[in-house]
């Protein structure tokens, strides 16, 4: 009976429309020269992590442009074998094997994918989208420049479903005169004060909002502990001052915690008024060596308690921190628990999450997917981690008695495609209110 469940969800998911909430690519792959760097996708980690290397020599090498394709595969065959069992591996494969027919990683198809890599344009990238069901991706290009560069027409080759966010973590971090100058292009004359700045940042808000921005998003809990504290604006201006006065200093993190706690609130508040909601990195970070302590959910309750107006999507599961995650999530109408990632991170982790979740909270605050991906291929595969993970949890729930099969489908629609919808404010078009057994819900989006 379970596996007939799992089937039945698993097959039906595959018809479910999806909003990809994070990614991290605009639509054109592009060439590939180096199969071995990031075209890899998380698998990196696990395969530095096996080679047991210090330093990140294994890393540095497979991301070396030059160095030869076959002393890169050489060191990658040592290690490969170790990293198979994983999700990364698992994931990465189901989208080299929908793309390209790849069953196996060899030499041979390594250089096949590189050879082959000048189809990945745009019009492939949107076929690809569209056989995975996905109709729009929510993309962070994570530079300032880069995406003032996309905003001012300077790049080409984007889809027409990708949807952006505002990348917030370069400007809070603000150690001289340097980081402030970044938003000169937005400011009316010098920037003598900090209102000056602040009206700075509503110019490149503004110019964002026009293009089309959906969110803001932030990761700084990557260099940061996610302690956001409140200051009194003086506090601050003395900082800014400072560091306006005297421009060739710069200052120490410690003294500028506070304007980086500052300015991150003020952003988040400012994004809100315009209707943006925040997207936010919790838990395990991409790349080794981090330290996940600082990256915690639990470490934004002071921000979270002051900013009720302020609609938070909290990424990744928290993982490992499902307690906290969920606490979160049941105690603050204003969060939404986004599982980008967290399907290749941990499959049971999310299975146990999303089982434990439907139970703890209501389900319109669970946003199913987001690949969090560098490449069209990754895209696809952390999908189809995403639907196995799904169809497990509700087949699991359903063989328990604590839902109908028509209830776990409903649940899926929603967890996929209504709630980002609705999270992200989309515009409503005909969706999955047309299905029989959803009959009778609202309208839906995208
Ligand atoms: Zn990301």
């Amino acid at each position: 009976m379970a596996k007939e469940l799992y089937a039945e969800l698993r097959a039906y998911l595959d018809t479910v429309p999806v909003i990809n909430t994070h990614d991290h690519h605009i639509g054109s792959g592009g060439k590939v020269t180096n199969p071995f760097g990031l075209y890899l996708g998380y698998l990196h980690s696990d395969l530095d992590v096996a080679s047991g290397l210090e330093d990140r020599a294994f890393a540095r090498l497979m991301n070396n442009g030059d160095a030869p394709i076959g002393q890169k595969w050489e060191a990658f065959a040592k290690v490969l074998p170790k990293v198979k069992h994983t999700a990364y591996y698992r994931y990465f494969m189901a989208g080299l094997t929908h793309c390209w027919g790849v069953t196996e990683l060899t030499e041979s198809n390594f250089r096949m994918l590189m050879e082959r890599s000048s189809e990945r344009d745009t019009v492939w990238h949107d076929r690809i989208m569209a056989e995975a069901g996905i109709r729009a991706s929510v993309v962070d290009i994570s530079g300032y420049e880069d995406f003032r560069n996309i905003m001012n027409g300077k790049v080409q080759g984007i889809s027409d479903n990708a949807k952006f966010a505002v990348p917030l973590p370069e400007l809070h971090l603000i150690l001289s005169i340097v980081s402030l100058q970044k938003l000169s292009p937005y400011a009316k004359g010098p920037m003598r004060e900090l209102d000056d700045f602040m009206a700075a940042f509503d110019g490149y808000l503004d110019q964002a909002v026009q293009f089309g921005a959906v969110c803001l998003k932030d990761q700084s809990a990557y260099r940061r502990a996610l302690d956001y504290e409140m200051h009194s604006k003086p506090d601050i201006e003395r900082i800014f001052t400072r560091l306006i006065q005297y421009p060739r200093e710069a200052l120490s993190y410690v003294e500028t915690k506070p304007i980086d706690d500052w300015l991150f609130s003020e952003y988040a508040r400012r994004g809100a008024k315009r209707g943006l909601p925040l997207q936010l990195h919790t838990g395990h970070m991409a790349g080794t060596r981090n330290d996940v302590r600082k990256a915690n959910a639990a470490l934004l309750i002071p921000f979270l308690e002051t900013h009720p107006d302020v609609k938070v999507g909290l990424f990744h599961g928290n993982w490992p921190y499902m307690d906290e995650y969920l606490f979160i999530g049941k105690n603050y109408p204003n969060v939404w628990l986004d599982l980008c990632w967290c399907h290749i991170i941990d499959p049971d982790y999310t299975v146990e999450l999303m089982k434990r979740a439907l139970k703890i909270l209501p389900y319109n605050k669970v946003l199913a997917f987001g690949a969090d991906a560098f490449t069209t291929e990754l895209t696809y595969g952390y999908l189809v981690a995403a639907r196995d993970n799904v169809a497990r949890a509700l087949s699991e729930l359903v063989e328990e008695g604590w839902l109908s099969l028509n209830d776990a489908k409903t649940v899926a629609e929603d967890w996929f495609f209504n709630n980002p919808n609705e999270f992200f404010g989309f515009k409503p078009e005909a969706g999955m209110a047309d299905r029989d057994h959803a009959a009778g819900k609202g309208e839906t989006a995208v």
